[in-house]
């Protein structure tokens, strides 16, 4: 089944928004073997919008529309479709009741605005697709040639739940026994290798590989590996994935830390679980950045104690015990300071771990001797120390989420080696 994909606002064309819920539903759909041929963006205007989506359905029969379906007068998206089916639009009471119930249970109010009535129009001989988690509800309008156009919300939250509440059954069912040949993924998490090296790990697997694509996707949490498989039954690619991903997993060993979604922090936290131990973060450059990430998985309480942003050298010193004299002779941003902030860091809490990030962020403060991306991180379990000095590419904003990316890192490895000793 080939879908084209109308996504309405003026927000998109203007660039203010991107548009998540195209590549949210190409994935989706790719999952059941729909695939989305074309993709429109379009402007909160009526003959525009009709136009577009006449185009659409012309070539394929099957349009799936995201946005202007709210209460406001740039929200037009059913009345032009509805032109291009030559259908008029009538009044809901059941919608209407349920804007107004759910108006009054909010508590804002007896009165639902006039503006919401609009809400409740819709073109004749269109069904409903129900949203359950915001106000505007969903539109599926067929044809008797069995064309179609399926209009759902922008808001993306609510797109996505529609769509997986309503929509994606009624495909499921439309395509029945044909819906055999899918689009599959599946992704290997490395960190702290470069691509080139993967790629010579990776040549000698190559012929495991066979009939699948492998794309490298490089970003600051390291090199994604994305295995695809087209053209197969759900069942088969996933046998395949499986099985290539396993190869990939065993060529590449320890700089793999997840699949999927997967955070490097869920393998810390997996290891720290194991290990029996508990972790505190002493932290500069990064200003908290890392304690965000490690707090964001939930459950990270268990092994998560705290930690300090030490972001000036008097902070450095007082609340963390770094000497004056290490500050002096090698400076804020150096390996000396990070060991003895994570000792210190330590020490102070009685924590089992301890990790440490001190850098230069940029864009300003760099040396010729400690350029823009110079990061310095320690590791202190019980009292073995560990550290490094790397050079990070990247503006500001990646430095540090590489470094935070990189001090995980080196807590994982320390926690390896101390776990297979
Ligand atoms: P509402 O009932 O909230 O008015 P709507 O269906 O009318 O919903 P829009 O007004 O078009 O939706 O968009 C609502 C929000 O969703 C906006 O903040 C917009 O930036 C965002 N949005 C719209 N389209 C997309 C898209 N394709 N991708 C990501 N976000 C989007
Ligand atoms: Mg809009």
């Amino acid at each position: 089944m080939n879908v084209e994909l109308v996504t309405i606002g003026n927000e998109l064309l203007l660039g203010f928004t991107l548009d998540s819920n195209g590549a949210h539903l190409a994935r989706e759909l790719a999952a059941i073997g729909v695939s989305i041929v074309r993709r429109t963006s379009v402007g909160d205007e009526a003959t525009a919008i009709a136009a577009v989506v006449r185009e659409a359905l012309d070539r394929t029969g099957a349009v799936i529309t995201t946005g202007g379906l709210g209460p406001t007068s740039d929200d037009l998206t059913k009345p032009s479709v509805a032109a291009v089916f030559g259908r008029s639009m009538r009044l809901d009471e059941g919608i209407l009741e349920a804007l107004r119930q759910r108006w009054i249970s909010r508590g804002w109010g007896t009165e639902l605005p006039a503006a919401n009535t609009q809400q409740a129009m819709i073109p004749d001989g269109a069904s409903i697709l129900v949203n359950r988690h915001g106000s505007a509800p969903g539109i599926w309008l067929e044809d008797e040639r069995a064309r179609w156009v399926a209009m759902l919300p922008g808001v993306p939250r609510e797109m996505r739940g529609m769509f997986a509440d309503e929509l994606l059954p009624k495909l499921r069912e439309r395509l029945g026994a044909s819906a055999t040949a899918v689009v599959v993924s599946r992704t290997v998490r490395t960190t702290g290798i470069s691509e080139s090296l993967l790629a010579d790990t990776l040549k000698p697997v190559e012929s495991a590989l066979a009939g699948l694509s492998l794309a490298f996707l490089p970003g600051w949490a390291g090199v994604d590996l994305r295995l695809t498989s087209r053209g197969r039954s759900a069942g088969e690619s996933a046998a395949r994935l499986d099985s290539a991903a396993a190869v990939l997993r065993t060529a590449i060993g320890s700089s793999v830390y997840g699949a999927e979604t997967d955070d490097l922090v869920r393998a810390v936290l997996e290891r720290l679980r194991t290990a029996g131990m508990t972790l505190v973060v002493a932290e500069s450059c990064t200003g908290g950045l890392l304690g965000s990430r490690i707090t964001a998985i939930p459950g990270s309480s268990h092994f998560f104690l705290g930690g300090v942003i030490a972001y000036s050298n008097e902070v450095k010193a007082t609340h963390l015990g770094v000497g004056d004299n290490t500050l002096i002779k090698h400076g804020a941003v150096s390996e000396a300071t990070a060991r003895e902030m994570a000792s210190g860091v330590r020490a102070r809490y009685r924590a089992d771990l301890a990790v440490s990030i001190t850098g230069v962020a940029g864009p300003d403060g760099g040396t010729p001797e400690k350029p823009v991306g110079t990061v310095c991180v320690a590791v202190d379990l019980r009292g073995v120390l560990t550290s490094a000095r790397r050079q990070l590419i990247g503006d500001r904003e990646e430095v540090r989420l590489r470094s935070t990316q990189w001090a995980l890192d080196m807590v994982r490895q320390a926690l390896d080696r101390d776990l297979s000793s």
